[in-house]
């Protein structure tokens, strides 16, 4: 049988990370058995309906590269993929139910509902419909029909013995029926509930795996009572865990970086965020935790997801994010940092801006970092000289200003500024004096960036900043030691 798996969002305006890991283990699962993918738009709650929200999801799943095989836009067999669309289908799946004995008519206005609820909350009972319509006769049903009383129709939960469903990652889960709502099938306007439409969109739409949160593990007892009445196979169903920001709180918008977006604006790229939220409560079988899209297709498998909450690690997302930074090539690499340079380099545009790449690239996590990293190049900061103490280079003040007034001399008379001539130049020098080499690349670097931490050493500094800004530099690095 064709694998099929179906995300199914609901158009909020927002893609939380979580449901972009529901949407990413759909898509694996669906391609990596050569299945389809199919995007279903899931917008009947209007109250939550938000302008535009719709291109949010599209978006993000195309900048994502999980590209579905039928959805709203690219049509499909099975549509209409908009569940608004298909709104008048329902109630003859519901009344098929009722015919069969699954489902009843309910008569029940808001006060008397509101009426047993306040009597089983005032008992300590757990809020239920009493099923004071269950046994109507068909008599009275025809009755209440012709005087066109509103109604709803209910599912006819059995109310003894248990249903037992199976999940693909919490096995098989067991309730009493007796625990189980008649819940609301079809609404009196005639349109179906969620807990409704779902079960019937799956099954008309052929859909071999659920994924989803496992917020809707308590529903799916009941889901799997209709699949029962209907005489339907369910499909797998794989219930993710959370992501919680840390051990108590859910990741949520409240707070922060909750969404793809929020993340994409903080200078995280795609591919990284799509490599670490596959990481997100699913365990590769070997070390390697880079993946792209097309390898993760190959790796993943619902066997290595977890029954844990998974915690979202901004720090390993950073070190994901670094993984993918080094893969690029050295000119998309300085496309892509260049923005970033500039905000910080706004005087300089002499300076050789590949070799600066060349430097930045294997130590950036995040492009966003990258401004303040490159903030000395245009006008040296203010520094303390206590800078130039340096414990593992042994290197202090008074060490600093000889080694300061053996290079000056040294570069003054230096004529190849290339990256190779200013290391021939100092570790020239190193060597005639016989001294380590932090001893005078240290305080150099010091005098010339005013800054503990540097993109590149010394040799590179020098090379980009030039002779007459990295002499004027160190002159005043031997100013302010003397
Ligand atoms: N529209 C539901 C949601 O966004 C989908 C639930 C499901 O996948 O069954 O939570």
């Amino acid at each position: 049988m064709e694998v099929r798996t179906r995300f199914a969002p609901s158009p909020t305006g927002y893609m939380h990370i979580g449901n972009l890991r529901t949407a990413l283990f759909t898509y694996l699962i669906a391609k990596q058995s050569g299945g389809k993918f199919i995007l279903r738009i899931e917008d009947t709650d209007q109250e939550r309906y938000v302008e535009g929200a719709v291109d949010v999801i599209y978006d993000t799943l195309r900048n994502c590269g999980l590209n579905w095989d039928e959805g709203p836009d690219v049509g499909g067999p099975v549509g209409p993929y908009i569940q608004s669309e298909r709104m008048s289908m329902f109630k003859e799946y519901a009344e098929k139910l009722v015919e069969s004995g699954h489902a009843y008519y309910c008569f029940c206005d808001k006060e008397r509902l509101e009426e047993v609820r306040k009597i089983q909350v005032a008992s300590r009972i757990s809020p239920m419909y009493d099923r004071h319509c269950r046994n109507l006769s068909p008599e009275e049903i025809k009755e209440k029909l012709d005087a066109g009383i509103p109604y709803v129709i209910r599912q006819k939960v059995p109310t003894e013995g248990t249903t037992t469903f199976h999940d693909e990652i919490y096995g098989d889960i067991t309730v009493e029926n007796s625990t189980l709502d008649d819940q609301i099938l079809i609404k009196t306007d005639g349109m179906p509930t969620y807990n409704f439409a779902n079960v019937v969109d799956d099954h008309l739409m052929q859909i071999t795996h659920v994924v989803r949160g496992n917020e809707y593990l308590a529903s799916s007892p009941k889901y799997n009572l209709l699949y029962e009445a209907f005489g339907w196979e369910p499909p797998k169903y794989i219930h993710v865990e959370h992501i919680m920001k840390n051990a108590t709180e859910k990741l949520s918008k409240r707070n922060g970086d909750a969404s793809f977006n929020d993340l994409i604006e903080k200078g995280f790229m795609t591919e990284a965020v799509v490599n670490y939220i596959a990481l997100l409560g699913w365990a590769p079988k070997g070390e390697n935790e880079i993946f792209t899209l097309e390898e993760l297709v190959q790796e993943f498998s619902i066997d290595g997801l977890s029954k844990s909450p998974a915690i979202f690690d901004p720090v390993k997302l950073k070190a994901i994010n670094g993984a993918y930074i080094r893969k690029l090539s050295p000119e998309a690499f300085l496309e892509k940092a260049l923005p970033y340079i500039r905000q910080t380099v706004k005087v300089r545009d002499d300076i050789d801006f590949a070799l600066l790449a060349s430097v930045l690239q294997p130590r950036t996590e995040l492009f966003t970092d990258i401004p303040e990293q490159v903030d000395f190049i245009d006008a040296l900061p203010e520094y303390d000289t206590a800078m130039y103490c340096h414990k593992k280079m042994k290197t202090n003040e008074e060490t600093s200003l000889e080694a300061l007034n053996a290079v000056l001399p040294v570069l003054e008379a230096l004529d190849d500024w290339s990256v190779d001539g200013v290391h021939s130049a100092l570790f020239g020098l190193v060597e005639k004096m016989g001294v380590k080499n932090g001893y005078i690349l240290w305080p150099v670097r010091t005098a010339i960036s005013g800054k503990q931490f540097t993109p590149g050493g010394a040799v590179e500094i020098c090379s980009l900043l030039g002779k007459e800004e990295t002499i004027a530099r160190i002159k005043k690095g031997i100013e302010k030691l003397s």
